[in-house]
């Protein structure tokens, strides 16, 4: 089973995967929880290149960045666990690579996402969990973490709302993949409805 977490900074994903991964290993099931970019060393190395040259680099070569991280994560390390039949909970995927690279730095969805298909060899998540929430409140949550925080400053509010508007179109794509959950719900609450989700789908 292959889960992925999307939304944009500061919407409380790492929260809920940490919590999902918590309650579906004390069910027994092995779980792999994993992020891009950077859930590999390689990944690593890409992530403090493309967020350390934010701002410089062009879209094209940035949307190949974070293509090559997630080439190398799904092959080494999502792929083989699926494979052993575990399940993987992954914080943001394809999806984010449409809604940044595609609306947010305004590059072709389309072609965004077959570059990212390319990459993984076509794997799709069975589950996605799109956590929205208006940028305002997104900022307000992050006035405590720092380092985020000034992540999200570094791009105007018409940036991340495009983004928000591009993973809301995702989502009403194709329904029968997203769950779209408001965050501004209890992080108890959120839990709770995810869990709701997956139940049905474990052996
Ligand atoms: O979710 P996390 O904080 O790890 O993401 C790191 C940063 O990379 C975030 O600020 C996010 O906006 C950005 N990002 C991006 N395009 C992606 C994935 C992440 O711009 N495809």
């Amino acid at each position: 089973l292959f889960v992925t977490f999307e939304g944009g900074d500061g919407v409380g994903k790492s929260t809920q995967v940490r919590l999902l991964a918590a309650w579906l290993e004390e069910r027994g099931e092995t779980v792999v929880s994993t992020r891009e970019p950077g859930g590999t060393d390689v990944g690593l190395e890409v992530r403090e290149l493309v967020l350390h040259h934010r701002g410089d680099i062009s879209p094209r070569a940035e949307a190949l960045l974070y293509a090559a991280d997630r080439a190398h994560h799904i092959a080494t390390l999502v792929r083989p666990a699926l494979e052993r039949g575990e399940v993987v909970i992954q914080d943001r995927y394809i999806d984010s690579s449409v809604a940044y690279q595609g609306a947010g730095r305004v590059l072709d969805s389309a072609e965004i996402r077959s570059l990212s298909l390319w990459a993984t060899e076509n794997l799709v998540p069975d589950v996605t969990i799109l956590l929205d929430l208006d940028e305002r409140l997104a900022r307000e949550r992050l006035t405590s973490d720092a380092k985020v925080f000034d992540r999200l400053e570094n791009e105007k509010s018409e940036f991340h709302e495009r983004v928000r508007s591009g993973f809301l179109a995702l989502a009403s794509a194709e329904p029968e993949r997203f769950q779209v959950l408001n965050a501004e719900a209890s992080v108890e609450e959120l839990a709770a409805s995810i869990r709701a989700r997956i139940e049905p789908l474990l052996s």
